[in-house]
């Protein structure tokens, strides 16, 4: 049962969730219940996925 992260699209709001296998596309912000979230790749993945590199420089607060 992985927990992933997400931020809103709307209000920026990042939230943790834990979801179960093809739930992820019923998930909402629970700051402005958008559906319009998108999931945040862990470390972990990002050690496995260079493609996707380019978001985490493009967000140099993520760790602060
Ligand atoms: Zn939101």
């Amino acid at each position: 049962m992985p927990i992933f992260e997400y931020q809103c699209n709307q209000c920026k709001k990042e939230f943790e969730k834990l979801v179960f296998s093809g739930e992820d596309k019923y998930i909402s912000c629970p700051e402005c219940k958008s559906k319009d979230a998108r999931k945040k790749m862990s470390v972990s993945s990002f050690m496995g996925n260079n493609s996707l590199g380019k978001c985490a420089t493009s967000s140099p607060k993520d760790f602060s």
